[in-house]
């Protein structure tokens, strides 16, 4: 609804200058690999260290099922309930560029709110991970520790986007296995472009389930921003997301108009039509259109 549209914005608006104070931080992986274990641990970790927690998360499929399996409540219980601690599950209902812009502006409130440290989940497929990597500072990417990519289904353009690679399960007989996958993606990682001028992607090891690991990532986590505040790409990297935001919402903003558009409109079945059957060239239909538009616009 329009009114509620604009009362949503007066909201971002006025809470704005209190917004960017916090670390936001992707956590992605294939469904069972340990991801809202690891929040959990990690998050209750932060916590007992005077942290505020938030967890939202961007889950495609839940449009589709109209329930959601990222972060659900019962899925972290311990950190569902604790007052530093808030969950967001995903938004049910859009396509994923609304379900990501949602995200996107509840991460401002909720910074607006206190919240220090901000986890968005995904799940390791791939779009997902585009939208949160452009909305986050850092991005953690979970692995199991007995397979190869092909295994775990992690596409390459996925592991590119990794600041940290996590094996997760590194505990009981499946321990040496963690150590044997960190040291050949420790080899991978070389041949694979970093995202990042200042920082090389790390490879750590934890245990999600005993609590493993945590503090260790806590480091990493704090000396990349240490290494991207100095070299100023933390700043840059913010900026350049919130040009791309702009630019997202002029995109989606325009489409709604032409779509919306009455000449338009009875213009489209047509030329779909005539473009199915091959009878006119996609490119010409589109010119069609956008000259009907601009004709329009005069
Ligand atoms: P998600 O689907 O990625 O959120 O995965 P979950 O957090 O739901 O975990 C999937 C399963 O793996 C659950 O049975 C967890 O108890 C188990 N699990 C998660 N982390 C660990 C871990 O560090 N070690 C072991 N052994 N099991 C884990």
């Amino acid at each position: 609804l329009p009114e509620e549209y604009r009362k949503g914005r007066e909201l971002l608006e006025t809470v704005l200058s209190h917004t960017g104070n916090s670390t936001r931080i992707a956590v992605s992986g294939v469904p069972g690999v340990g991801k809202s274990t690891f929040i959990e641990s990690f998050g209750l970790h932060l916590i007992s260290k005077g942290h505020q927690v938030a967890v939202l998360a961007i889950d495609p499929s839940s449009s589709l099922s109209g329930g959601s399996i990222l972060g659900d409540k019962t899925r972290m219980h311990e950190l569902s309930r604790h007052p530093q601690a808030y969950i967001r599950p995903s938004p049910t209902s859009g396509f994923l560029g609304g379900v990501a812009r949602k995200t996107r502006e509840t991460m401002l409130v909720c910074e607006a709110a206190g919240f220090d440290t901000i986890f968005v989940e995904t799940v390791g497929v791939g779009q997902s991970e585009i939208e949160a990597a452009s909305m986050v500072d850092l991005f953690v990417l979970l692995l199991l520790p007995n397979a190869g990519d092909e295994l775990q289904g992690i596409k390459k353009g996925v592991l590119e986007l990794a600041d940290l690679i996590v094996i997760n399960k590194s505990d009981g007989v499946q321990e040496s296995q963690a150590i044997t996958t960190q040291s050949e993606y420790r080899k991978a990682m070389q041949l694979l472009s970093s995202s990042k001028n200042s920082w090389e992607p790390q490879i750590l090891r934890c245990s999600a389930l005993e609590k493993q690991g945590m503090d260790t990532i806590w480091e990493a986590v704090k000396n990349f921003r240490k290494s991207l505040k100095n070299s100023g790409e933390w700043e840059q990297q913010r900026r350049s997301q919130y040009e791309k935001w702009m630019w997202t919402l002029v995109e989606e903003g325009l489409l709604k108009n032409f779509r919306k558009n009455e000449i338009i409109q009875k213009k489209i079945p047509e030329l779909e039509k005539f473009v199915a059957s091959g009878e006119i060239l996609p490119a010409s239909a589109a010119r069609k259109l956008l000259e009907m538009w601009q004709s329009y616009k005069k």
